[in-house]
């Protein structure tokens, strides 16, 4: 797609003052490709530079983590945190420790979620963190130590109105703990609303795991019923087989449909009869095992080590593992493979190629920032109970989350409509997501 001319400039400065970080530009030019017609519409958002100040972060911070390993050796990791934008509310965006994690994927990852936070409806900012920390095969201690190293420079920048972290790849509910008593310890509060995905026993809300997995297939339900379509019969694919994909996978089947693969870094498992979802979280959640040894325990399935997903037939299509992981070709092959409906469970999962390529082919295609925005809407929920001393029931809950995703998936359709691409939900939710922000970010002043 070209740019509206307004904004090649603008995407010529992000490049050139962050030079290196590929990612952040993709999500940035991504934005401002569907941006042309909304400066065209409202020319106070160029008078007070709102596009140029959006991409650019209130505050970035970079620190050091050292921590001792099992072995007694000291270990240096380096910690980020990139505070994007807050006029919405509290920066709000997960902890991500993975070896890939650099300043250009922080910055990605919270530059969509300032959009992704603002079509939620709640009141949220949008930031992100996290280290080149490896977690894999880690003792629970070294874990625990890193996330007590990581907190206790942290600590300083968070705060429930302020900062709110929660989890992302790498960073589950186990982690969430530790970085929470190493908090409380620090402050000598019991600060309930500055993490979320906590434990249900301790401040956590019902469907926090869940809601990720379970929202990008409400709102696939939901571009499916615009179609006139549903879920019945329907086969899919799931990349990834960690929280968004693990509860993803359980909701396809609830709703009728059937997973018949998903995957992890080694390869795939496919499974003709069905993922059986409780052997899955009994393999990845408990154990902390690969998807080949689900396969070795499931006498119907099959682990290809390097396989591609991509390649199966299938009517649904859910990406869930991380950013850029189909392709234009991976995208061809879904469209003559039958596919008719995508949700990006995972952060931009799918290159730029492949987006062009469903569009052009006509597939209901529910871009991350909407389809995936069921977790941090939660997570403004797990805040709202803190906020009132609160806990809801698992129902109660999970019928706000389906209601929230509704109501993201209407938004989108009707900006999409309304700014003359019907249907298309990339255009609705960047629209309706920056709208949101640069109408209070004019009302702010300049701040
Ligand atoms: P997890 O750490 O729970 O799981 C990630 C899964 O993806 C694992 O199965 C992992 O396999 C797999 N994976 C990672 N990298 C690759 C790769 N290069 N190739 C194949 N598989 C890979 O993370 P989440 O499920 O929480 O997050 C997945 C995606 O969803 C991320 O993009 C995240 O940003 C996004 N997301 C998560 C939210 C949440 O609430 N958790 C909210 C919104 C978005 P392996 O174990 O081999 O690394």
């Amino acid at each position: 797609m070209v740019l509206d001319e307004k904004l090649e400039p603008v995407y010529a400065a992000v490049t050139a003052r962050n030079p290196g970080e590929t990612e952040f530009h993709q999500a940035a030019r991504e934005v401002l490709e569907s941006l042309g017609p909304v400066l065209a519409k409202h020319p106070e958002y160029n008078e007070h530079k709102v596009i140029e100040r959006i991409c650019e972060p209130e505050r970035q911070i970079i620190f050091r983590v050292p921590w001792q390993d099992d072995h007694g050796e000291v270990q240096i990791n380096r910690g980020f945190r990139v505070e994007f934008n807050s006029v919405l509310g509290p920066y709000k965006g997960g902890l991500r420790f993975h070896p890939s994690v650099n300043l250009g994927i922080v910055k990605f990852l919270g530059f969509e979620q300032i959009f992704k936070n603002a079509l939620t409806g709640l009141p949220i900012g949008g930031g992100k963190g996290g280290s080149d920390f490896d977690p894999k095969r880690r003792s629970d201690d070294e874990i625990m130590r890193f996330c007590q190293s990581f907190m206790t420079e942290l600590f300083r920048h968070l705060g429930e109105h302020t900062d709110v972290p929660a989890g992302d790849v790498g960073v589950g509910g186990r982690e969430i703990g530790y970085l929470f008593g190493q908090y409380k310890r620090i402050t000598n509060r019991y600060e309930s609303g500055v993490l979320t995905g906590k434990g249900l026993d301790w401040g956590g809300s019902q469907v926090r795991t869940e809601a990720t997995g379970f929202g990008a297939v409400f709102f696939l339900a939901e571009m499916l019923r615009a179609r006139g379509d549903s879920f019945d019969g329907k086969i899919a694919l799931v990349s990834g087989s960690g929280n968004v994909a693990i509860y993803a996978i359980e909701k396809i089947h609830d709703l009728g449909g059937r997973v018949v693969a998903c995957s992890d870094s080694d390869g795939i498992v496919h499974d003709e009869k069905g993922i059986d979802v409780e052997l899955l979280k009994q393999v990845k959640e408990r154990e902390r095992g690969r998807v080949s040894d689900y396969a070795d325990r499931r006498p119907t399935a099959e682990f290809v080590a390097g396989g591609n997903l991509w390649g199966l037939p299938c009517d649904i299509a859910v990406p869930s593992a991380t950013q850029n992981e189909l392709t234009g070709t991976d995208a061809e092959r879904l469209v003559r493979n039958g596919c008719i409906a995508v949700a990006e469970g995972a952060n931009m999962p799918c290159t730029p190629e492949a987006v062009r390529t469903f569009l052009a082919a006509g597939v209901a295609f529910g871009p991350g920032k909407a389809a995936n925005a069921g977790g941090v809407a939660t997570s403004a929920l797990e805040m709202q109970q803190n906020a009132s001393r609160d806990s809801w029931t698992f129902e109660y809950t999970e019928e706000r989350l389906a209601g929230i995703m509704r109501d993201i998936h209407d938004r989108c359709f009707e900006t999409a409509d309304e700014y003359g691409t019907p249907g298309n939900y990339v255009n609705g939710a960047n629209i309706a997501g920056f709208i949101k922000v640069a109408n209070a970010m004019v009302a702010l002043g300049l701040v």
